[in-house]
Formats: C-alpha cells, sequence, structure tokens
C-alpha cells in the first residue's frame, strides 16, 4: 500500500522527464517504504517542520508529509518544481519548496526561531561541505534538533570515526565535539535510481547541549591544518598555526599524528590558539 494517493514515483519522472543528472548527484529514491523508514530515523514527525535539501522528485519529501511534518524543500533543478507543486497542493500548503542552491541558503533563518529537523538525500558532491557548515552553526545550541542525513558509507564512516582508525579526521572531529552521531542503517545500491557505484548509509546526528567549550571557527582552522598533512607529525603539520611551541603548551607529543589525538586534545590545542 502507498503512502499517499499521489502517483507512483516513477511515472512522476516520466511525466515530468526527470532524467537524473549526475552532475547535480541525482540518484532518486522511488520506494516509498524505504523513504519511509528514512523519514522515521528523524523520530516523531508530527507538526515538527523539517528543513529537507534536495527533494527532486519528492520521493522522502513525501514520506516526511505522510508522517505529519510540514517541510521546506531547497531544491537546485528547477525541472523539479512542477512535480514538487503536485505534492504541496495535495498537502494543502504543508510543503514550501525554495528553488535554490542549498550551499547560498541561509538555514537558520529558514528555521525562523523554532527547531527545525534537517533530513535529506544529500546530494554527494555537497553533503560534506553542508554538513561542515551545520556543525560549525553558530549559536550553540544549534537552530536543529537532529539531522538525518544520507551519505555514501565512507563519509558516514568518516562522521562517526574515532581516533586511531583511519576513518579519523576533521569531520569525526567536529561531529564528535558537537554532535552525538551514529549510523542507523544502510542502503544498497539498487535502492537508488540510477543506483551509485557504492553502498550508503543513514547518519543520525542530535546536537550535545553542552559540548566543550571551545571557538568553533578556530578549531575548525586546526584540525583542518593537522590532517591536512596527516601523515606528517604534528610539529610539522600546523607549523603554520606554532607548531612545537603550541603543542608544548597544551603537553602533546610534537612526534604524534593528527590521527591519534582525541577530541579533547584537538579543543585543548584550539583553545590554545
Ligand atoms: N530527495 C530525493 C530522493 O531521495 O530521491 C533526491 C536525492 S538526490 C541524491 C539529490 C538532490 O539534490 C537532487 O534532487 C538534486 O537536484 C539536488 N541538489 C543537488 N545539488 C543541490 C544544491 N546545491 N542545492 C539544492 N539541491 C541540490
Amino acid at each position: 500500500m502507498s503512502i499517499d494517493s499521489l502517483p507512483p514515483l516513477r511515472e512522476v519522472i516520466q511525466r515530468h522527464e526527470l532524467m537524473a543528472k549526475k552532475s547535480l548527484g541525482q540518484n532518486f529514491l522511488l520506494d516509498l517504504n524505504l523513504t519511509g523508514k528514512v523519514a522515521r530515523q528523524a523520530g516523531d514527525l508530527k507538526d515538527q517542520t523539517v528543513i529537507e535539501v534536495g527533494p527532486g522528485p519528492g520521493g522522502l519529501t513525501r514520506a516526511l508529509l505522510a508522517q505529519g511534518a510540514n517541510v521546506i524543500a531547497i531544491e537546485r533543478d528547477e525541472r523539479c518544481l512542477a512535480a514538487l507543486q503536485e505534492i504541496s497542493d495535495h498537502y494543502h500548503g504543508r510543503l514550501r519548496v525554495i528553488a535554490g542552491d542549498a550551499l547560498d541558503t541561509d538555514f537558520s533563518a529558514l528555521a525562523n526561531g523554532s527547531k527545525v529537523k534537517i533530513v535529506a538525500n544529500l546530494p554527494y558532491n555537497v553533503g560534506t561541505q553542508l554538513l561542515i557548515s551545520w556543525l560549525l552553526s553558530e549559536p550553540w545550541p544549534p537552530f536543529y534538533a537532529s539531522l538525518t542525513l544520507m551519505f555514501q558509507r565512507e563519509v558516514a564512516e568518516r562522521i562517526v570515526a574515532r581516533p586511531d582508525s583511519d576513518a579519523y579526521g576533521r569531520l569525526g572531529v567536529l561531529a564528535g565535539w558537537r554532535t552525538e552521531a551514529k549510523i542507523t542503517f544502510d542502503v544498497p545500491p539498487q535502492a537508488f535510481t540510477p543506483p551509485p557505484k557504492v553502498t550508503s548509509s543513514v547518519v543520525h546526528l542530535v546536537p550535545r547541549v553542552a559540548p566543550l567549550a571551545c571557538d568553533a571557527a578556530v578549531l575548525g582552522r586546526v584540525t583542518q591544518a593537522a590532517f591536512g598533512q596527516r601523515r606528517k607529525m604534528l610539529r610539522q603539520s600546523i607549523k603554520s598555526l606554532g607548531g612545537e611551541a603550541l603543542l608544548a603548551k597544551v603537553g602533546i607529543d610534537p612526534t604524534r599524528r593528527a590521527e591519534t589525538l582525541s577530541i579533547e586534545e584537538f579543543v585543548a590545542l584550539a583553545n590554545a590558539l
């Protein structure tokens, strides 16, 4: 049984000629049971405002609406707008579509003072950049109550990575510092149209109420320098930020490499800068 009485997504795609474009990271989810499962990871959505990036033909959007959310969706591909208008009409205006680029969008202004949930099957080419901008939001706690996001499995592993692993890097430090992040489930390539080359994963991130005190922008700079040359010793990789002298201030051995530092140690370095 369908989650709504709207036409199947394959028909919508055909009628509106929405052939997927690689340049826009378009891998569509057409199974409404699966989009329903993604939406459920965000918790109770009844009367919640959800911001969705890249609704495309609207598979995830329909699941969010069916679960009671009010949705603000930002889509860059103008070809999708007519299909999305049909969904908006069906749900009597509970869907507001913004035609534009998510990278130029002021998300906290869209939230307009209420706590929103962000839910998206992100275009792979801008997903990491968007996540970092949400993690570096000011003020903190941020304008969102949670982020429920589909990434390539390899990116999802970097988000939840712990020290001393190959996946641990800037993304793991920033996500672990400010949020509790977990991978909730994997989605195989064949679930998408067209299928991507790799497995995807849904990641759910909940902001920590009181992360260790630190200037987000400075931590961003420290992690960028340290992991920019991750195979090098820290005295070399963060030379431009003070190198050995800075490391001595917080008692970190200058011959260590970035991937061995805990989040607490990165925060201490940023605070010493
Ligand atoms: N939500 C749909 C689904 O799950 O089937 C589509 C997901 S598809 C992976 C990514 C979507 O993001 C596409 O609809 C694409 O046009 C859109 N998109 C790509 N870059 C974007 C950007 N910079 N801003 C807003 N939307 C973008």
